[in-house]
């Protein structure tokens, strides 16, 4: 799929727009226009219906060791900065940028891949945003252009190995940026802290200083205490929450996908230290199937574990969700969701002070003077089993999702080409968004056949009756093969038609999006028909 058609389908149609675009758009952030609104909210509410609020706490779930609950939080995003301290996020939570000081532009270090080329007696390094073949062919047509050759001359570069990212190369004196004419204008990378910082209050200075959160998790370790005392739970439990992150990426891209704020679904979840390698598989074969069960095609999701010298220093095992997203290379992945094995560190880290590993231990971080580098709350945040007295820190396995980024990838699996019949039969090409029914932004759209003869006011009734129950749509302009085709394109499952002989036994046809099947429904069992092929997944009768 192109991915431009995409980009240009959210805009006209109103998935997605550039944020404050009237005054030239504000680079890695972005507005849902009215269907994009509809279509990320159905994304949260089916992560929240299907983890939390319809989570079965009574009964084992398939691949779980035991039955377990589920509960919500909601916390704030400017938090005390010790939180950020204690989590680490303070210390680590930055990224190496170079700049260029020709073109002004600011890359993040591991991002820029490139080759080292030899020609006229000059070796330089051609460095790239892009990845894969495109890479190749963009440093080929820079390098002629560098040494002055025309692409029948071609010949004369003496390729040396193969693309390697900027963070292999130490001799920056001859690296020509990816956007710059002469070599040596990157600077050394340097560190760059990802957190947003604000002021509180009145007060100025480092005194009112506080970051907005980079991600949702830590507001729900710290609330561990609060939910244990307040609600019945017992671990095995989790806590999810749903909301805004904000990350000052340096090089937001590829759309929604790495943006500067962005929305973030987490789950911690709080087991036994000793049962926690199958919480762990649970979860990560759970989070896998929910984005298949939803319309991500297998062949483009995988679920990767982590090699052990990619893991965080505190975890036992890591593994994304990855989806091959059109913008990337071919046989590239870009990161959906990680299911991360925390152990114990972020409680620890909570009560006692940021955790460093020394050896196979986690020890508290000490300064020069012998005291904690960020002293931790001194809060007991350790739990007691009721039945069997034991008290322990539980350990911890953290689904954390993107909506913007699943949300785009169920667009860029949904994105279809093919044809439909007009209203005379004839075959013509469509643009269809084949999102599950449950993710559409409008379930079901209403046409009378013809403007007159009745047909608007039934339509209009049962309009009215689907908007109680779902997001509906009422549409009486133009020809109905048109009226079809918007709809195709917004994604709506489901059209109903009122035509001439609805008038006389009072039944409609429905279309389905996808087969375009049509069959009639009678008009007073048409909400419910609606309703039962939403929530069976949809893709109308055989
Ligand atoms: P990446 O390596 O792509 O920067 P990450 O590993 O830092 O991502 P996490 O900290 O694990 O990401 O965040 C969990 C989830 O939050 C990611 O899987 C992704 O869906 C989402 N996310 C993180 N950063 C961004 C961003 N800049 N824009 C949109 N979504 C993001």
């Amino acid at each position: 799929m192109d991915m431009d058609k995409l980009v240009s389908l959210c805009k006209r149609r109103g998935f997605l727009f550039q944020s404050s675009e009237i005054y030239g758009g504000l680079n890695g952030f972005w507005d849902y226009g009215p269907l994009g609104v509809e279509l990320k909210r159905n994304v949260r509410e089916a992560w929240w219906q299907d983890m939390v609020r319809g989570h079965d706490d009574i009964d084992t779930l398939p691949g779980a060791p035991e039955p377990f609950e589920m509960t919500g939080l909601d916390c704030t995003i400017i938090m005390h900065p010790q939180v950020w301290k204690c989590s680490g996020h303070y210390d680590l939570f930055h990224d190496y940028m170079v700049d260029c000081r020709e073109s002004k532009k600011r890359y993040r270090h591991d991002q820029v891949n490139g080759r080292w080329v030899e020609a006229k007696g000059k070796r330089i390094f051609v460095a790239t945003q892009l990845g894969g073949d495109d890479a190749l062919g963009e440093t080929q047509q820079r390098a002629l252009k560098f040494f002055n050759l025309r692409t029948k001359d071609a010949e004369q570069l003496q390729w040396q190995g193969p693309i390697v990212s900027l963070t292999k190369v130490s001799d920056f004196q001859h690296v020509l940026g990816p956007d710059a004419k002469e070599i040596g204008t990157l600077t050394e990378p340097r560190e760059f802290n990802l957190m947003f910082k604000t002021y509180v209050g009145a007060l100025s200075g480092e005194e009112g200083a506080a970051f907005l959160r980079p991600e949702t998790a830590q507001g729900i370790f710290v609330n561990f205490k609060n939910v244990l005392d307040s609600s019945r739970v017992r671990v095995p439990f989790g806590i999810a929450q749903m909301g805004k992150s904000f990350r000052n990426e340096i090089t937001p891209r590829n759309f929604t996908f790495r943006s500067r704020e962005f929305e973030q679904m987490e789950i911690e979840f709080f087991c036994h230290p000793q049962a926690s390698p199958e919480w762990y598989k649970f979860w990560r074969d759970r989070r896998y199937a929910w984005y298949l069960k939803l319309g991500l095609a297998g062949d483009r999701l995988r679920l990767r574990d982590h090699d052990q010298d990619e893991l965080s220093h505190y975890s036992v095992g890591t593994a994304d969700i990855e989806y091959a997203f059109p913008f990337l290379p071919p046989g590239e992945f870009g990161e959906l969701e990680g299911i991360a094995h925390r152990g114990d560190f972020d409680l620890r880290s909570h009560m006692e002070g940021k955790l460093v590993r020394k050896g196979d231990e986690l020890v508290v971080e000490l300064d020069e003077d012998g005291k904690p580098r960020h002293r931790g709350s001194g809060k007991d945040l350790s739990y007691r089993d009721d039945i069997t007295n034991e008290r322990y820190i539980p350990h911890v396995i953290e689904p954390s999702a993107g909506a913007d980024r699943a949300t785009l990838a169920f667009m860029c699996q949904a994105y279809t080409e093919d044809e439909a019949p007009d209203e005379n039969g004839k075959m013509q090409s469509r643009v269809v968004m084949k999102l599950h029914p449950r993710l559409a932004p409008i379930k079901a759209a209403v046409f009378p056949l013809v403007k007159k003869d009745g047909m608007p006011e039934v339509a209009q009734d049962i309009y009215k009756s689907l908007k109680k129950r779902f997001n509906a749509f009422y549409d009486e302009k133009g020809a109905v093969g048109r009226r079809y085709r918007r709809q195709d394109e917004a994604g709506t499952p489901y059209c109903i038609t009122v035509d001439g002989q609805t008038l006389t036994d009072q039944t409609v046809t429905v279309r389905d999006r996808d087969s375009l099947k049509q069959w009639r429904v009678k008009v007073d069992e048409c909400v419910e028909e609606i309703a039962r092929l939403i929530e069976s997944g949809g893709a109308g009768i055989e």
